[in-house]
């Protein structure tokens, strides 16, 4: 017998909640297409920041909104940690995610080591574990890497922000070169997107070393603009 993750009623085994939980995840119904912001226009493609400055992603893909309840769910998953979690989020995600078109690789985005060994996993490297596994595309989990902190950017400008993401990832540019078939089209793979600057800063790194598509699939997006 499984029991639902939020109310603790017997549950569907597929989907690790019952059906009136399932119904209540926020999922998003019409996004923009670079940053997966909420639009209510659904003639709408792109949200006004897009429209004014495209991020390197050609296509962001976040179904669900992080709000309650899932927001309580994805910060057990980090805090207590319940990494078996993320073995529900990818049960989720793993339909939309399979009607999008496939990839030749995923890319989980890299935590920085130290915060890796305080939580014991990365999030995003066990979500692309999993869904790689259930769509059968290749997973690397070391072409990316992390090797710089960057703490709350509030305080900074946009360009600084933007200078302090690049310099903090790193892409193992022989290792990419050297994978066969080479990949053209790769997705990146995150849990929260929230202004979507980490992914663009990856997605344009990527683009440098020959990548031709890159697209961002995430369990949930923060909307920037509420209501
Ligand atoms: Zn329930
Ligand atoms: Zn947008």
């Amino acid at each position: 017998m499984f029991h639902c993750l939020l109310c603790h009623q017997p549950a569907r085994a597929a989907t690790d909640l019952c059906p009136a939980c399932f119904g209540e995840l926020p999922w998003i119904a019409h996004a923009c297409r670079t940053c997966a912001e909420p639009l209510a226009d659904t003639r709408e493609e792109l949200c006004r920041r897009c429209q004014q400055d495209l991020p390197a992603v050609d296509h962001c893909l976040a179904p669900l909104a992080y709000r309650f309840p899932l927001d309580q769910l994805i910060l057990a998953m980090k805090q207590q940690p319940r990494p078996e979690l993320v073995t529900s989020f990818t049960r989720w995600l793993a339909p939309p995610f399979s009607a999008q078109p496939q990839p030749d690789l995923l890319l989980p985005v890299p935590l920085h080591p130290a915060k890796q060994r305080q939580r014991g996993f990365n999030q995003a490297g066990l979500m692309a574990q999993q869904l790689g596994r259930a769509l059968r595309i290749p997973v690397h989990h070391t072409l990316l890497e992390k090797p710089r902190m960057t703490d709350e950017q509030k305080t900074l400008s946009r360009e600084q922000r933007q200078r302090n993401l690049a310099r903090a990832f790193k892409l193992d540019r022989v290792g990419l070169i050297r994978l066969q078939p080479r990949p053209r089209h790769i997705v990146l793979v995150d849990d929260v997107v929230t202004t979507g600057a980490t992914t663009s800063t990856l997605a344009a790194l990527l683009k440098k070393s020959g990548v031709r598509r890159v697209d961002v699939w995430a369990l949930a997006k923060t909307p920037l603009h509420t209501g």
